[in-house]
């Protein structure tokens, strides 16, 4: 349906429904009415309220309609910012940016949305929803009444009580990034630009975090200086303390961030003074106005809060936040506490350690170890977590350094080392992880990680993570405290004992022409099934650790399997009946009882 035809039905329903013809909305008037917005086609429809008056309600289209759905402005209204669901040029918010309208009947829409308005028109006058609406999605109405063109303060603080003390960083430009302490900004300035050096240059300043009982609504809005000390007090004593620590730290201009529980969870808004500017003082100096008039410091606390907090204006901003909790699930993932608490060791960085290392970062696991003594080659970069850019370098280190760029709140550490010197000089690694994950790829590096596993007593769980040729199949096994433990089920020179995968005419590597260099021919693609899979293991094996050794193994469907000239291995059906057609998920037991382990209990016992 093109827009005019769509025009032309609501233009007929409207008069219809009405008994008039509608008061119809020429570009001009529009542009005039609404200089933000680009609508093309409008009508005016006197609506008539309970309380006797009658309020003009604007029907207006933009360009995409009927695809797009039609807005409602009120034009006879109060004033901004005393309803909320009424912008300040009286367009009214009724349906959620992202809402379905059934375009195929675009009169249809037009009529409901204007009953909408009517119903929402009558609740704001009965003022039962004035105030709750407010407190409920504060930031909406804070954004309205926010200086705008100002930049939004970066947050990391975690949003919630009591109210403290924080640190503030200012950039060139001005633009803030406020942090819980000195410590966790500069850590995450250094992350984010790559340059420890950062750490060194950052000038940061006390601010103040002051945790509402309840989210503000426009009237407690500061204007002035001396509202922020009004609206700290809602908070109660504490709040008020920590404003005037602020007050007596002289900053040039005092920035406070508050936050409150709104609907849809905790939300964050920012007040600066603009009180503090350095002039030149009556002897040629310069004087700061804070302290002017007291010599010697400290200047009484009292004091201090009055003139920073004073009749000049502030400026009212935005928050951005940019913490754990919010990243990772919106503050929203109940799982995020016990991740962002975690350490993993990620031992090989190859192509299946380095996704797997991604994955984890980007679920919310706080610390990682990475640890690789190999450099990155042009023939991993097809397949890696790195690219072109990190040729040459060592994959644990370029990869650390890659990931606190993307996630700086995190603490992400590269080590370049093997793994008889990780076992041999870095074990409390080890001992202090929460999970280890093991992807080289390498019975000698992983054979000798269990040795030490079983003989340390298996505290902390490990993740084996392997493919199988082609990358067809893939394992993950999760070595518990009790059950198995890797060498179970391997041979002594690491041949798997439990194959998913036969192949009756021999098996697929590839050998470089250079000595001993083998290698296996399959894509990234083919590999994503791999990386989830061990990913995936990693974090259960986090949120909940197994009560005994256990084995996931992901398989290819069927018919590729047979194509590329593998059968299914008995090895595997024998231990699992639910091998799927179409490939998938098989979880089996892990064998236990080897004479390596079953020695080790004995010692213990
Ligand atoms: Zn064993």
């Amino acid at each position: 349906m093109t827009s005019d035809v769509a025009v032309q039905l609501v233009d007929e329903r409207l008069a219809a429904d009405l008994g008039i013809v509608p008061e119809r909305l020429d570009a001009g008037r529009l542009r005039a009415a609404y200089p933000r917005r680009a609508f093309v086609d409008g009508w005016r429809i006197p609506v008539d309220c309970s309380d006797g008056q009658t309020r003009r309600v604007d029907l207006l289209i933009g360009s995409a309609f009927p695809a797009a759905y039609p807005r409602t402005a009120l034009v006879d209204r109060p004033d901004d910012l005393e309803w909320p669901h009424v912008e300040g040029d009286g367009v009214m918010c009724l349906l959620p940016i992202h809402a379905e309208v059934d375009a195929g009947d675009p009169a249809a829409v037009a009529v409901n949305l204007l009953a909408r308005s009517a119903r929402l028109i009558e609740e704001l006058l009965s003022g039962d929803i004035v105030e709750r609406d407010f407190r409920e999605e504060f930031l909406t109405y804070w954004f309205y009444g926010s200086d705008f063109g100002a930049p939004k303060v970066r947050s990391l603080l975690r949003p919630g009580g009591p109210s403290r003390m924080v640190r503030v960083w200012r950039d060139r430009a001005g633009a803030m990034t406020v942090a819980e302490d000195a410590a966790t900004l500069e850590r995450w300035l250094a992350n984010l630009s790559g340059s420890p050096h950062a750490r060194k240059t950052c000038r940061h300043e006390p601010a103040a975090l002051v945790w509402l009982p309840t989210p503000p609504v426009p009237a407690d809005y500061p204007i002035i200086g001396a509202d922020v000390v009004t609206l700290a007090a809602t908070a109660g004593p504490g709040a008020s303390g920590i404003v005037e620590e602020l007050a007596a730290a002289t900053v040039d201009n005092a920035l406070v961030v508050f936050g409150a529980e709104g609907r849809g969870g905790a939300g964050l808004i920012a007040v600066e003074t603009t009180v503090a500017h350095r002039r030149s003082g009556a002897r040629g100096g310069t004087e700061h106005p804070l302290t002017q008039g007291f010599r010697a410091a400290p200047l009484p606390a009292g004091v201090a809060a009055s003139r920073m907090f004073s009749a000049a204006p502030v400026r009212r901003l935005q928050v951005d936040r940019a913490d754990a909790r919010w990243i990772h699930g919106r503050g929203r993932d109940p799982r995020l506490e016990r991740l962002i608490a975690s350490t993993v060791v990620v031992i090989g960085c190859g192509s299946l350690g380095s996704s797997v290392a991604a994955r984890l970062a980007r679920a919310g696991v706080g610390r990682l170890h990475l640890v690789d003594n190999d450099a990155l080659a042009w023939s991993n970069v097809g397949r890696h977590e790195l690219g072109a850019d990190c040729v040459g370098f060592n994959k644990a280190k370029a990869l650390a350094e890659r990931l606190r760029r993307e996630f700086p709140h995190m603490d992400v550490a590269g080590h370049d080392l093997g793994m008889h010197v990780l076992l041999s000089h870095h074990e409390r690694l080890l001992i202090d992880a929460d999970l280890i994950v093991a992807a080289t790829g390498s019975w000698g590096a992983e054979g000798a990680l269990d040795r030490w596993h079983v003989a340390t007593g298996r505290n902390v769980p490990i993740v084996y993570g392997w493919l199988e040729d082609l990358a067809l199949a893939a394992h993950a096994v999760t070595i518990s405290k009790t059950g198995g433990c890797l060498r179970c089920g391997f041979g002594p020179t690491g041949v798997p004992l439990l194959p998913a995968l036969d192949w009756p005419s021999g098996r697929t590597e590839h050998e470089e022409p250079a000595c001993g260099n083998h290698y296996q021919p399959y894509g990234a693609v083919e590999l994503g099934f791999a990386v989830d899979l061990v990913a995936t293991t990693s974090l259960n094996a986090l949120l909940e650790r197994p009560a005994e050794s256990v084995e996931h193994v992901w398989l290819t469907a069927r018919a590729n399997a047979v194509a590329a000239g593998a059968t299914l291995a008995e090895t595997l059906t024998r231990r699992s009946n639910q091998v799927p057609l179409g490939g998938g998920l098989v979880t089996a037991p892990w064998p236990k009882g080897c004479e390596h382990c079953t020695n080790a209990i004995n010692l213990a016992a």
